[in-house]
């Protein structure tokens, strides 16, 4: 499902003024996402991940610790509907889980994903929500997550999404309803540069 492009200027703004670029194309968004949270965009922004899913039936919605869970918790509470986070170490009193493995851009390595099937059910329309997306493999994990549970992704939101790393394209070409609220096309020689700018 092709979606047209809506940046959220709020946010747009935002990352102009407090990004910052990191080499090998990371950008750092520690004083409002990602180590100190602004909770006044955070609830705007988790207002129009609302507004941009209102299409959809969603009882749940489903992040991975730790980055995603801030927004995750914003946007079940507008929906009231229970927020679940797939674990990256598999707590010992876990009984009957779902397991998969998702490689980390930022960490270089690979790592176990895990989420109790108390959690995650058959019939479950599940909201993914995430601070980034980049190459996308973290939402590849939920994407097997949601499968193996027997349930159905219904849809896909994220903070930023980096169009260069194409995670977003392989996720709109399988189909997926994808929102993220700032896309930057390139952060080479440390410009941040805006889709649509
Ligand atoms: P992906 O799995 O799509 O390749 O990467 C998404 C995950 O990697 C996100 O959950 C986020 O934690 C991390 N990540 C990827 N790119 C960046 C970035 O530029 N900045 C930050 N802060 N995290 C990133």
């Amino acid at each position: 499902m092709a979606n047209t492009y809506k940046p959220f200027a709020p946010l747009v703004e935002r990352i102009k003024k407090d990004g910052v670029c990191l080499d090998g194309g990371i950008l750092k968004v520690d004083s409002f996402v990602n180590h100190q949270i602004d909770p006044t965009l955070l609830q705007s922004m988790s207002i129009e991940f609302v507004r941009r899913f209102a299409n959809k039936e969603i009882n749940k919605i489903l992040t991975i610790e730790a980055s995603g869970i801030a927004p995750a918790i914003m946007v079940g509470f507008l929906l009231n509907v229970p927020v679940v986070f797939a674990k990256k170490k598999k707590p010992s009193t876990m009984g009957d889980m779902l397991v998969t493995e998702v490689f980390s851009f930022t960490k270089n390595k690979s790592y176990s994903v895990c989420c109790s099937k108390d959690f995650l059910h058959q019939g479950d329309k599940v909201l993914f929500i995430d601070d980034f997306l980049a190459n996308g493999n973290a939402a590849k994990g939920i994407i097997d997550l949601v499968k193996q549970a027997g349930a159905e992704l219904a849809g896909m939101g994220f903070i930023i999404e980096k169009s260069f790393q194409h995670g977003g394209d392989f996720l709109r070409n399988s189909g997926f309803q994808v929102e993220s609220l700032a896309i930057i096309d390139s952060l080479d020689n440390c410009q941040i540069k805006f889709k649509g700018e």
